[in-house]
């Protein structure tokens, strides 16, 4: 019986930018997962299939070895802890993970325009932050030296100013559309995020001759 390979992706822009990293590796799926409400996506390798899963699901998945290979973003990687992960290494930039280059956005600071962030954020300042990122916005704030209530959301963040839900927001920046359309402004830039191989530890080892081709392949085929 030949080993299967198991692969955990999330619908939209993830999905979408990985595909030609997939055709590098010769593996196309049988259906996108826009126009399909499957979950299990089998593709032309009869032992490769798709996992559709949420973006701040695919580290669980891959951690628990339900899928040996994911990718996730930079933001769900640290919020998860990467437990049971590994990241394949960038062969040309010394202990750098691989870095897809999809995906890209910004984890931004973000307030109504006018709020007097500067004044707000000084060190012993105290400010209520929501977010769907706790631990990334808690280590930010605590290099500063700013004491925070985090509030956890799970999408719109950019509502809870507007109403008095917190006074700030650190969320992803792509275009700042979303921003200007809310009447936000970023006033802080905490780090640039990107997309990540992530690669179930065990699987590594025990599938390392059906794994290895498909790293490289993505390694090769990485957007400039
Ligand atoms: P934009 O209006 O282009 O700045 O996009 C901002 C909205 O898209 C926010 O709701 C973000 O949470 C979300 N967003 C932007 N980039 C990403 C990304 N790479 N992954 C997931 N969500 C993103």
């Amino acid at each position: 019986m030949p080993q299967q390979l198991t692969i955990a992706l999330s619908k939209g822009r993830i999905f979408e930018e990985t595909l030609p990293l997939l055709a590098a590796a010769g593996i196309v799926p049988s259906e996108a997962p826009e126009n399909s409400r499957k979950l299990i996506i089998p593709t032309n390798h009869p032992n490769i299939r798709l996992v559709i899963v949420r973006a701040s699901d695919v580290p669980t998945y891959v951690q628990y070895g339900a899928a040996d290979l994911g990718i996730a973003g930079k933001d769900v990687l640290i919020e998860h802890g990467g437990e049971g992960l590994c990241q394949p290494l960038d062969l040309n930039i010394a202990h750098q993970p691989l870095d897809l280059q999809i995906a890209k956005c910004r984890m931004m600071v973000a307030v109504p325009q006018g709020f007097d962030y500067a004044a707000a954020s000084q060190p012993g300042c105290r400010l209520r932050i929501a977010t769907k990122y706790p631990n990334i916005a808690a280590e930010h704030f605590a290099a500063k030296g700013v004491h925070v209530d985090i509030i956890k959301l799970y999408g719109s963040m950019e509502l809870a100013p507007l109403v008095g839900l917190s006074d700030c927001i650190v969320d992803l920046v792509s275009t700042g559309n979303t921003l200007k359309a809310n009447n936000l402004e970023a006033v802080e830039h905490i780090a640039n995020i990107s997309s990540r191989l992530i690669v179930n530890k065990a699987a590594l080892k025990t599938k390392y001759a059906l794994l290895n081709p498909i790293i490289e392949a993505f390694a090769g085929a990485i957007p400039s």
